[in-house]
């Protein structure tokens, strides 16, 4: 009976294994994953045995976690395993159930308050903290430092349609300056290596929000933040002046060919420009 449920379907004969690329939606976002899937040689139909079915299910939940940056089960047992935890131990510290730790290193989705539950006991030194300045990301600081630097300098950050060319450098040395001077960045934001320099992670998405983010509600830049952006705006006075900078940074020339690899805060102890 195996043998048969194994045979293409159109009569071709068996079918056999082969790792298949797939992207679902799956809460609102793609999620590509693969998997091992039974496909016929000559017609190319895919079907899956309920193993390899429970497997994708585990990818896609494995893959949606990764994305928007949640524990994988898999990291969640490594961590678990690194620290000497049984299940029950981890629960025990987590303050849930240890039915709650199995699940969710099968596959189940953790809510974002267990996740930081998590990573607290599993990875409280999380180089999540690095790329982020240590703090979470505000748009609406993002706005406020560019806000800032325009009371100080001729040229425009905020502008309509604008991707950040310039003003993302302007931001990453505000951010820097913070992180290096004071112990945690402005904005929280993350940066990438960018053909034109150090630039906001996902910037073509957050641009247009940053330009219209109501900043009433946010956290107001402290004195000292105030100061640092301050003295930025005397070394870039012109428009171009950060981004030119950032160009010429001797641990910028090191990461440069890196397209797409986030840059750590720790960046800002070797800056020379500021
Ligand atoms: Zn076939």
């Amino acid at each position: 009976m195996d043998n048969l449920k194994n045979n293409c379907p159109a009569g071709h004969g068996e079918m056999s294994n082969a790792i298949v690329s797939k992207e679902i939606e799956f809460r609102g976002k793609q999620v590509k994953y693969q998997i091992e899937s039974l496909q016929c040689p000559k017609c190319g139909l895919i079907r899956s045995t309920l193993e390899q079915t429970a497997d994708a299910q585990l990818a896609i939940a494995e893959n949606y976690r990764k994305q928007v940056g949640l524990l994988t089960g898999e990291e969640i047992k490594y961590y678990r395993e690194e620290l000497g935890l049984s299940q029950q131990q981890l629960a025990d510290r987590a303050q849930c159930s240890k039915m709650s730790i199995v699940r969710w290193e099968n596959g189940i989705i953790q809510k974002p308050a267990s996740d930081k539950a998590l990573r607290d006991i599993l990875c409280p030194e999380d180089p999540h903290n690095e790329y982020s300045g240590n703090r979470d990301l505000s748009l609406g600081r993002i706005k406020l430092v560019y806000m800032e630097f325009e009371k100080h300098v001729d040229y425009s950050l905020l502008i309509p349609g604008d991707r950040g060319l310039y003003g993302a450098k302007n931001c990453w040395y505000a951010d820097s300056v913070a992180y290096r001077d004071l112990g945690r960045g402005m904005t929280g934001a993350t940066y990438a290596v960018m053909p034109h320099g150090p630039q906001l992670d996902n910037y073509a998405d957050l641009f247009d929000v940053i330009f219209e983010y109501d900043t009433s509600d946010v956290e107001p830049l402290t004195k000292a933040e105030v100061l640092i952006i301050k003295s930025l705006s005397k070394i870039f006075k012109h428009q171009k002046d950060a981004y030119v900078a950032s160009h010429a940074e001797p641990e910028w020339k090191k990461i440069q060919n890196n397209l797409g690899q986030r840059i750590s805060y720790k960046v800002s102890y070797k800056l020379t420009a500021a």
